[in-house]
């Protein structure tokens, strides 16, 4: 099956009176007939709910698609993108231990990475994520590789091929949060990461209805207990001592779970994930093509010849750049014009949205951040973000034109 058939019939409708959409199951607590049955469900020695912060029929349901999408052998999913990456981390992390990350994460991602030093935990930034860098960076005490698949707003893409070469020479998993990439341009434990995570509130919700975010765990990594000492217990379940430890550790007792009504509306976002990508993607390139064009601004997007990634979108994303670019205006009071002169992009803190959205990252997600942590995320003054909608090409390309005039008129 291709993609979208894939999408629609890899896991079929579990409901018992065959509606083609899984049931809302907006309960707390599922009862049984006696105490010895609870008790069972209670201790995982029979299938069922207990109660919905450790799991729920319509939350299965979503983590089973995504799960079968990605090609993992199972899914968590949690209240928000930052609660996942947050689960799986301190899944894996404890005091003492380092972590290698990417300094072109997204904004939330690095905060969390300092609130995480609290704990003992420390990040080792690195301005790029390649084989060669993580072999060098990689120390005793290094227990993962954390990286976005698409840097938001950087741009910037990781060849987690040779990534995750110098991760298993070294013993050490690859997490790869291939938010911005979705399922639809690379399926990331194909091409050797370990562990995926999504904020399902982008692409895949596609509408921008629920907060929720996944963790995918391909089952591949071998956690040994003399490095992994968290996992002794847990090895007993082979491939899936990730998630095993997960759902019965942290995942469930930080109590991050997502809403079922959450977990349907990303259901049915998801159904339609693959017509959305493609559009984005046509309409992102031939905004990034008309910008290329114009004087006064110049444009960031993976497909174009003068993107140093050029040649990795086509090995890895089979030619397809997403659905962010970004524009850098000359100047903050540019950025800004540009940005209000737009009329049908909305002004707004988000991503993967059927409609277009504009921010100014400097001025908002990455305000508390040093001037060399902004560069070396991409942000600078002058940036704008475009996360590009479904619009008609057209009528964006006019949008950005008229926009773009009206920065040299007073
Ligand atoms: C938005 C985003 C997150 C955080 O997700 P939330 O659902 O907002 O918590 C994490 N990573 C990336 C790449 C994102 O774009």
């Amino acid at each position: 099956m291709k993609f979208n058939t894939a999408i629609l019939h890899t896991v079929r409708s579990e409901d018992t009176n065959g509606s083609t959409l899984p049931p809302i199951y907006q309960a707390n607590a599922f009862e049984y007939e006696s105490a010895e049955q609870l008790e069972k469900v209670f201790n995982n020695k029979a299938a069922g709910f207990s109660y919905t912060r450790a799991g729920n029929p319509t939350v299965d349901a979503f983590e089973r698609r995504i799960a079968a999408l990605e090609g993992g052998i199972g899914a968590a999913a949690c209240a928000s993108g930052m609660s996942a990456v947050t689960a799986a981390l301190m899944n894996i992390l404890r005091a003492g231990d380092e972590v290698i990350v990417s300094t072109g994460l997204f904004g939330g991602t690095i905060d969390l990475f300092e609130d995480l030093e609290a704990f003992g935990i420390v990040p080792v930034f690195l301005e790029s994520i390649t084989y060669e860098t993580v072999t060098q960076a990689v120390t005793p005490k290094t227990r993962a590789v954390f990286t976005e698949l698409i840097g938001n707003p950087r741009l910037d893409i990781t060849d987690i091929e040779s990534v995750s070469k110098a991760c298993k020479e070294n013993g050490i998993p690859l997490l790869v949060d291939s938010t911005t990439a979705t399922p639809y341009l690379i399926k990331p434990l194909k091409h050797g990461a370990d562990i995926v995570i999504h904020s399902s509130s982008k692409y895949i919700n596609g509408s921008s209805n629920s907060i929720s975010g996944i963790i995918v765990d391909s089952g591949r990594f071998k956690w040994k207990s003399e490095r992994y000492p968290g996992f002794a217990d847990y090895s007993k379940f082979g491939p899936f001592a990730f998630l095993s430890k997960l759902r019965n550790g942290i995942w469930r007792n930080m109590g991050g779970c997502v809403s079922p009504f959450n977990a349907y509306m990303n259901i049915i976002g998801l159904e339609t994930l693959g017509l959305r990508m493609e559009r984005c993607c046509q309409n992102a390139k031939a905004l990034a093509e008309f910008l290329e064009t114009q004087e006064g601004v110049t444009v960031n997007y993976p497909t174009l010849g003068s993107s140093p990634y050029k040649e990795l979108t086509d090995r890895l994303l089979g030619g397809k750049g997403g659905a962010i670019l970004t524009v850098r205006a000359g100047s903050r009071e540019r950025a800004y014009k540009l940005i209000n002169s737009l009329k049908y992009a909305s002004i707004a803190t988000n991503i993967g949205d059927v409609r277009t959205l504009v921010i100014h990252p400097a001025g908002t997600i990455y305000t508390r951040h040093t001037d060399e942590q902004r560069a070396s995320a991409g942000v600078y003054d002058d940036t704008v973000r475009v996360s590009v909608g479904i619009e008609d090409a057209e009528d964006l390309i006019a949008d950005f034109k008229q926009a773009i005039e009206a920065l040299d008129k007073d």
